[in-house]
Order: structure tokens, then C-alpha cells, then sequence
């Protein structure tokens, strides 16, 4: 009988734990290694297009999400600066008929929440936090991998290593030395505020999106439609190139505000309607060679 294959992941955020359910079902042994001491239930608003959403029913996620994800009824499009109707696509059952899985929005946090009790139920998988990857080798067959936690220099040995470690991966600085990413020239702001601060059109079951100049602002319900998820994409510069922390760089709201100035008052309503802001650079990385070497 062949041994079961042991497969090394590097992070535990959507992508690592996403993809340590999937390698457990194919039947490998799974070692998630996450630099984080903790996993900080954080961020805000994601959506989910079906490609992920199918995946994540497949892995029995969706139904852990049953109440805490809404499935917007349709795209609706409007034009920053007059607030017309530039487009609407269906979404909600048509999405499911058409794509054969739902389009759905949800809190990053309720995402990884919902994958981590997975993950924990999955007796083939073992997630090893504070334990940060700093290298990595071909060893005969296996990859090696080093790591540093509060017990010191280590190594670990797998048949394969997946680098999902996020945007400042450092599985893709070792692999591809030439790949890093680089800074956009646009910033996200994001909001979440109480559905009742916000204006009546931002409380319906669908996601809006507002084009406008050198600007795009995209909002939703969630979490039951409790809340509206407020995002505000625009060109600009990165101020606080040091910032580690970025997912809570806050963002001051005359900032913003005067950004919008000119927008239609539908989308300056729910911009003024925000006072906690928080703000995000966007980086851009060029597409890898090949996804995979041995
Ligand atoms: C705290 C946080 C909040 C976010 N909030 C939002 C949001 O509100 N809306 C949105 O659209 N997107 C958000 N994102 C981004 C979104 O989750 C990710 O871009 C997307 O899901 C891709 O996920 P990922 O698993 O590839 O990477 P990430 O989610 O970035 O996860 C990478 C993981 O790898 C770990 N890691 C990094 N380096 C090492 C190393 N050397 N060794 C071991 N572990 C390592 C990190 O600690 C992290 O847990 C957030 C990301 C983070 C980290």
C-alpha cells in the first residue's frame, strides 16, 4: 500500500485553508504552517463570484455560511456623476441557473471562521500557527522547508509545498525572485456601517456598483443586511509605505469625502454617512511563469 502523501501549505488565510480542505479530500496529510500567532477574525465585505462559491459548496462551506452570507438579487451599475442606470445583471437564482452556484456576499471573518472549523474537524489536517516559513529546498523528492517560531530554528519535510502566504509571499520571493508586487496607484477605502445610517438604496438585497472618474464605489448588505459594506476605489498615492498593518490604516473621512465631491448625491449620501474609515493600497504582481515546479 502506498504511504498517504503529506502536503505543506505556507499561511492560513482564505487561500491556505481553502486549499488544505481541498488536498485532505483527495486524501493527502495536511500541514498548514501560519506565521500568526493568532488568527485575528478580521476585515470586512468579500464576494464570492460562483467559480469560488462552487468550490466552497463543494468543501460543504456554504452551508456553515446558511444566515450569515446574503445572495444578492442583481448587479445593479449606476454613473458616479449623474446617478443613471448604466447596466443590471441578475444575480441570486439566475447566477445559480447560469453558473450552476450562487454569487454571495459575506464577511471575511465569517469566511474564515467557517473554514477554520472545518479545517479543526479535519483530523488529516494540522494547523501550526506562529510559525513563520523563512526558506525552502528540494530535498530528493520532498521539499524542505525551514521555519522560525518561539522554539527556535526548525525544518519540516513534504512531498509538496503550497505558498499561499498572501500578497508578500514568501514561497513566491524564494521561487520567483523577480515577481514582486508592485503598488497599483489606487487606494481602497472600506466602511461597514448599521443598515439604518445607511440610505434606503444601499439597503436593498443587491450590490451596487457606481463608475465614475478615476473612481469606482461598490456597496452591499451583509450579515443579514444588519450592515452595509461600503468600498471606495480610487487612484492616488501611498502615503505610509512602511505600514505593515495595512488591513487598519485608518482614513480620514474629508479625505474621502472631497474625493466624491462631485458625484452624485445618492453616492455622496452614503459617503458622508461613514465615519470610520479604513484604507488599503492595492498592489498589482505580474502573472507567475508556471504555477508549479519540482
Ligand atoms: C487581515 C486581513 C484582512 C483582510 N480583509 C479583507 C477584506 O475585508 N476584504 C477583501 O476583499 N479582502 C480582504 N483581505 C484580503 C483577502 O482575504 C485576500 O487577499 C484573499 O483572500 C487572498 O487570500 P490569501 O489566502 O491568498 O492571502 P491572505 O489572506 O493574505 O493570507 C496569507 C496568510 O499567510 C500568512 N503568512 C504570510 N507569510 C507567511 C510566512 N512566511 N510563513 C507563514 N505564514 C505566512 C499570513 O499571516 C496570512 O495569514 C484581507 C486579508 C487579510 C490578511
Amino acid at each position: 500500500m502506498s504511504e498517504t502523501r503529506h502536503a505543506l501549505i505556507a499561511g492560513a488565510g482564505i487561500g491556505g485553508l481553502a486549499a488544505a480542505l481541498t488536498l485532505a479530500r483527495a486524501g493527502l496529510r495536511v500541514t498548514i504552517l501560519e506565521q500568526a500567532a493568532e488568527l485575528v477574525e478580521t476585515g470586512a465585505g468579500l464576494q464570492l463570484s460562483p467559480n469560488a462559491s462552487g468550490l466552497l459548496d463543494r468543501l460543504g462551506i456554504l452551508r456553515r455560511l446558511d444566515g450569515l452570507a446574503l445572495y444578492p438579487e442583481r448587479l445593479r451599475v449606476r454613473s458616479g456623476t449623474t446617478g443613471s442606470d448604466l447596466m443590471s445583471m441578475p444575480l441570486g437564482r439566475a447566477a445559480q441557473t447560469r453558473w450552476g452556484a450562487p454569487t454571495l456576499v459575506a464577511h471575511r471573518a465569517d469566511l474564515q471562521s467557517a473554514l477554520l472549523a472545518a479545517v479543526s474537524e479535519n483530523m488529516n489536517i494540522t494547523l501550526r500557527k506562529g510559525v513563520q516559513i523563512t526558506g525552502l529546498a528540494q530535498d530528493g523528492p520532498l521539499v524542505r522547508v525551514e521555519t522560525l517560531s518561539d522554539a527556535g530554528i526548525s525544518a519540516i519535510c513534504g512531498d509538496l509545498l503550497v505558498g499561499a502566504d498572501g500578497l508578500h509571499s514568501r514561497v513566491r520571493a524564494i521561487l520567483y525572485r523577480k515577481h514582486t508586487p508592485v503598488f497599483s496607484g489606487r487606494v481602497a477605502w472600506r466602511a461597514l456601517i448599521p443598515a439604518e445610517q445607511a440610505p434606503a438604496f444601499a439597503r436593498q438585497p443587491e450590490t451596487g456598483l457606481w463608475l465614475g472618474p478615476r473612481a469606482h464605489l461598490v456597496h452591499y448588505p451583509l450579515r443579514q443586511a444588519s450592515e452595509v459594506n461600503i468600498i471606495a476605489i480610487v487612484e492616488d498615492q501611498w502615503r505610509d509605505a512602511k505600514t505593515h498593518d495595512f488591513w487598519s490604516a485608518r482614513g480620514l473621512s474629508h479625505e474621502i469625502g472631497e474625493r466624491f465631491d462631485d458625484w452624485h448625491r445618492d453616492a455622496r449620501r452614503l459617503i458622508e454617512g461613514v465615519s470610520d474609515w479604513r484604507r488599503w493600497p492595492l498592489f498589482d504582481c505580474e502573472p507567475l511563469p508556471r504555477w508549479s515546479c519540482a
